[in-house]
């Protein structure tokens, strides 16, 4: 049988030369790329790795861009509303401040959490880990921050929050008067920034800027 004859091909290739695919777990030799080129499965078309040109450098000008937003994203009005002659600014900081103060301590923490907190925890990760891989150094903290950020990425809920925003402005919008704060534009700017940067940012050559500098550095 072909099949069992390339399986027993692959058993003998050593492991490091072996890659097997996240989605479909289909195991392959590690195909040779280079620069701007990217491999897909061959079963199921998942992308396991591509190498983009200075992914470092973009990453680090994407990553500060990001946090240059955060603070306005969170600290400027997302919006102004006048309900009965009273103009209030709402921010992202305020807003769980408000839920605190109302007595709904635990829905502020998690607000917290997921809209301020975690993806601020997220950016400083991904920050020291392209400042370990450019600058050389604290190369074993980069493995254990990078590992850290990959377990938040799924704690960080920016998309959910800003649904809600724009929930609740369409709900408002009957009863009060409404405008749009500075502070949606950076937060929905933030959001795309950090899309961006998870495609540019590809873990396999992270990984591997990572690993290949330890691996001469243990040496
Ligand atoms: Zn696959």
């Amino acid at each position: 049988m072909p099949e069992s004859a390339a399986q027993q091909s692959l058993a003998e290739v050593p492991l490091t030369e072996l890659v097997a695919c996240h989605e479909c777990d289909l195991l392959m030799r590690r195909p040779v790329i280079n620069d701007g080129e990217r491999v897909e499965c061959p079963r199921c078309g998942y992308e396991l790795y591509s190498h983009r040109p200075q992914v470092i450098r973009r990453s680090l000008a994407l990553v500060l861009a990001a946090l240059l937003l955060y603070i306005p994203a969170n600290f400027q009005p997302i919006m102004q509303m006048t309900m009965l002659g009273q103009t209030s600014h709402d921010t992202v900081w305020s807003g769980v401040l408000g839920l605190y103060d109302a007595g709904m301590q635990s829905i502020a923490v998690v607000v917290f959490l997921c809209s301020m907190a975690v993806p601020l925890l997220k950016l400083l990760c991904q920050l020291l880990v392209l400042l370990s891989i450019c600058l050389k150094i604290g190369r074993g903290y980069g493995f254990l921050l990078y590992r850290i950020y990959h377990h938040m990425r799924e704690w960080g809920m920016l998309e959910v929050y800003l649904i809600g925003i724009l929930v609740s402005i369409v709900k408002l919008a009957d009863i009060a008067e409404l405008s749009v704060g500075f502070g949606l534009f950076c937060f929905i700017a933030l959001l795309l920034v950090q899309v961006w940067l998870e495609v540019t940012m590809s873990p396999h050559q992270i990984w591997e800027a990572l690993a290949g500098e330890d691996a001469r550095a243990r040496h």
